[in-house]
């Protein structure tokens, strides 16, 4: 298959030890995959019951795959009540220990990866490759978190005048909401957690609606990984009817958010009013990403990079690629490459992987993403649509791309697979990264060049947080790509990055008279 691979190739051939480790895993991942799961609210250890939700699967809406009970406001309040009275003996425990925490956490996740891949594949929709790639990223935020909390997070003594020590140090903020979204299910749900929770914070984790069975069972391993049951209270459910309560609490000292520019507002505006203590926000959210390609450009990488951008987990990545700009004297060899490899994608079950491409997450997602396509349709903007098998009972939409004037014509984010491209003129360069940086997100932003100096150029004028050269542009690595954006795209710090746990702290200096 195009974008996953059924093998891998070095440049002897197939690499056996790669391909014979995929079967294996893929032999432990495949009865998993049958399994029901259960997901409720859990506060202070203890579950509790709210209203009961079934899960389908995405892929095979006969298929039900659990029941996740959807925590109610009250169950919010008491869960507030119980971090505030646990916050203060946590931020006592070494950091050494919080970050020990983190690693046998990192341990059990590997050691139950097929369970947790199993999970991403038949509630959130994903890829067996998707599903590695999650189990992989949440591993490497709880190690880098860990490690990054021995290095950051402890005492620093100041040179100052003689006769006085001076010493910096950090502690947690108090109680952390922490509200992810459904496409990470596992990865940014266990990355904001553990930030929080080894900066010295207690936790309100709030899962997305669609993915509450794979973070409750994350939450198992976090308590089999020796996290005091009290540290950390669980809430499935309702995002306006939860949100309505942690974001007014005085109580709360910071939500960290990834998901919608929209949710982002609601969340800023409702803590900006609340009493009590002044909370910070961390959010990371939509985008509107831009691939830009001159004349110079290598048109079969453009294409192999632009599809695995746009379509990898069905358009579903905030790092999406949504608009790929092409330099005019190379569109047309660029737009017939794309109708190719577009025509080879299939669609269907992401358990197989025969197939590259997945359901999007949901009705409500499928039915915004027709109306967006239909109305492109109309306007007679079709470049190219994969084949979409009749037999197919999900939420599948086949990947798309328009021609349109520019991206001043997509007034929002689409989160799926549709690809717009827009031709323009060499001297026009400046004026596209300007209609780019004009819609006022800046998450990632690819370009494709083999001019240095127009690379360093698009550089130096594009306001993103992420860009990437001559690759494609999703898939950031913990650690080596720290990932976010700026402006309508998020608040920063970047997630993976060296600056992160500081914004989970508050501050402290000690001055002593010696
Ligand atoms: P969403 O904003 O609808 O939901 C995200 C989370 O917010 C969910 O847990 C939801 O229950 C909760 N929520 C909803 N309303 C709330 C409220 N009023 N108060 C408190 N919480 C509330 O987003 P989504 O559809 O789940 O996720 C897709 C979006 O996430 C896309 O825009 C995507 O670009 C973005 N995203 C961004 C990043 C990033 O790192 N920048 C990563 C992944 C996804």
């Amino acid at each position: 298959p195009a974008l996953y691979g059924g093998t891998r190739k070095n440049s002897q051939g197939i690499n056996m030890n790669i391909q014979k480790s995929l079967t294996e895993l893929e032999n432990a991942y495949t009865p998993q995959l049958d399994r029901q799961w259960q997901a409720a609210p859990v506060i202070n250890g203890q579950t509790l019951s709210g209203t009961a939700e079934e899960v389908r699967c995405p892929y095979d809406l006969n298929k039900v795959v659990g029941t996740a009970q959807f925590a109610t406001a009250a169950q919010a309040a008491q869960a507030l009540d119980g971090l505030s009275a646990a916050w203060p003996k946590w931020n006592a425990v070494a950091i050494d220990e919080r970050a020990s925490i983190l690693e046998r956490l990192a341990d059990l996740l590997e050691s139950n990866r097929a369970e947790l891949m199993a999970l991403c594949t038949v509630e959130a929709g994903k890829s067996m490759q998707d599903g590695i790639d999650e189990v992989r990223e949440a591993v490497d935020f709880c190690r880098y978190y860990a490690q990054q909390a021995r290095i950051k997070l402890g005492r620093e003594e100041l040179k100052g005048p003689t006769g006085e020590r001076n010493e910096l140090f950090h502690e947690g903020r108090g109680i952390f909401v922490c509200v992810s979204p459904w496409n990470f299910p596992l990865a940014i749900y266990l990355g904001q957690i553990s930030a929080a929770l080894v900066a010295g914070n207690v936790v309100l984790a709030k899962p997305a609606e669609q993915t509450s069975l794979i973070a409750a069972r994350a939450l198992e391993l976090m308590f089999d990984a020796g996290l005091p049951k009290d540290v950390i209270a669980f809430l499935p459910g309702d995002g306006a009817t939860l949100g309505g309560v942690f974001c007014r609490d005085p109580r709360v000292a910071g939500v960290c958010f990834t998901g919608s520019t929209d949710t982002a507002r609601i969340i800023n505006r409702q803590l900006a009013e609340k009493d009590g203590m002044i909370a910070t926000l961390i959010a990371e959210t939509g985008g509107q990403n831009a691939m830009i390609v001159d004349s110079t450009a290598l048109p079969e990488q453009v294409v192999k990079d632009a599809v695995g951008s746009a379509f990898t987990s069905a358009g579903q990545r905030c790092s999406a690629l949504r608009v790929l700009y092409v330099q005019r004297d190379i569109a047309d060899r660029v737009i017939d490459l794309l109708k190719g490899a577009m025509a080879e994608l299939k669609i269907g079950p992401t358990h197989l992987r025969e197939n590259d491409i997945g359901p999007v997450i949901d009705a409500e997602a499928r039915e915004g993403l027709l109306a967006h396509i239909n109305q492109l349709k109309g306007e007679g903007k079709l470049i190219a649509e994969a084949s979409l098998r009749a037999d197919l009972n999900g939420h599948f939409i086949a990947p798309v791309a328009f021609e349109i004037g520019g991206i001043h014509e997509l007034k929002k984010e689409q989160f799926g697979p549709v690809l717009h491209v827009v031709r323009y003129d060499a001297a026009d360069l400046e004026k596209v990264v300007a209609a780019i940086n004009a819609t006022g997100y800046g998450l990632t932003l690819g370009i494709h060049s083999r001019n240095e100096e127009t690379a360093a150029r698009i550089e130096s004028l594009a306001r993103v947080g992420n860009l990437y050269v001559n690759r494609n542009q999703i898939g950031a690595v913990v650690g080596v790509q720290p990932f976010g954006g700026c402006g309508l795209s998020g608040t920063g710090p970047k997630a993976g990055g060296p600056s992160y746990l500081l914004r989970f702290v508050n501050e402290r200096t000690t001055s002593v008279n010696t």
